[in-house]
């Protein structure tokens, strides 16, 4: 298998069902997206950029369509056969960070590792080259609620990253940082991402961060809609 993710979404739809009712998310959704490209989605809260990110991990199902990763149909595989295919192939890196609280900041880091029964001596020194790299040396025994936004986000992206994932998925990574903290977060991703020729796809509210993207995508009435031009107002 290659090492980076080869996207295909195939005609999703997504409704969710309250009470009686259908609610839509999002319909007849087509993608594609190449191996290490970098696609940022666009949209209004509430628009489903969350749900889609979820939908490629597999954390959640769509309600019609299909989703293919790297020839893998995630569509017919069980729930089970998701969360195992999630921990080998996704790395994930949220808003809030989302460290284990009662974990160091070296035991987060090597979680994916642990959780796919690869975790071995000798990633301890690549780890610990990986810390330095991102300026965390002297955390490693560290607790995360020791750590600021930024060093937390910068931990959250080592464990993101750790396990070589195929797919980056990265929901508002910045959203709680300030402007400073959020360049150089981003930099350190994209930096990481491109160098590791992964596929990496991110939601955020910026068109700043919009801009380093390879295509950008915006949510609108249900509708994924590519933006063509950069910069038009979403
Ligand atoms: P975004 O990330 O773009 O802000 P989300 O993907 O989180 O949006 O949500 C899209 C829509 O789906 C919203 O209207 C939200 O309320 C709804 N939604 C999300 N998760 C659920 C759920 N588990 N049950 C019902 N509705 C949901
Ligand atoms: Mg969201």
């Amino acid at each position: 298998m290659s090492n980076s993710a080869h996207i295909i979404l195939k005609n999703i739809s997504k409704y969710y069902t309250e009470g009686d009712q259908q609610r839509l998310v999002f319909k007849d959704v087509d993608l594609e997206i190449q191996p290490g490209e970098f696609v940022v989605l666009l949209g209004r809260s509430g628009s489903g950029k969350s749900t889609l990110l979820n939908i490629l991990s597999g954390i959640d199902e769509p309600s019609s369509g299909q989703v293919i990763v790297n020839d893998i149909d995630l569509t017919n595989l069980s729930e089970q056969d998701r969360t195992l295919f999630r921990r080998q192939y996704i790395g994930f890196i949220f808003q809030l960070f989302n460290l284990i609280p009662t974990l160091t900041v070296l035991e987060n880091v090597l979680l994916p590792l642990e959780l796919t029964g690869k975790l071995k001596k000798a990633h301890h020194e690549h780890v610990a080259r990986l810390l330095s790299a991102v300026r965390l040396t002297d955390r490693v025994n560290s607790f995360p609620d020791k750590l600021s936004g930024g060093e937390q986000q910068r931990v959250a992206i080592l464990r993101a990253l750790i396990h070589k994932p195929l797919l980056l998925l990265a929901d508002e990574p910045t959203g709680n940082l300030d402007s400073d903290t959020s360049r150089q977060v981003l930099n350190l991703m994209t930096t990481l991402v491109r160098k590791e020729g992964k596929t990496l796809v991110l939601v955020t509210h910026s068109q700043e961060v919009a801009q380093l993207a390879d295509r950008i995508f915006v949510f609108r009435k249900g509708q994924l809609i590519e933006q063509h031009s950069k910069g038009e107002s979403v």
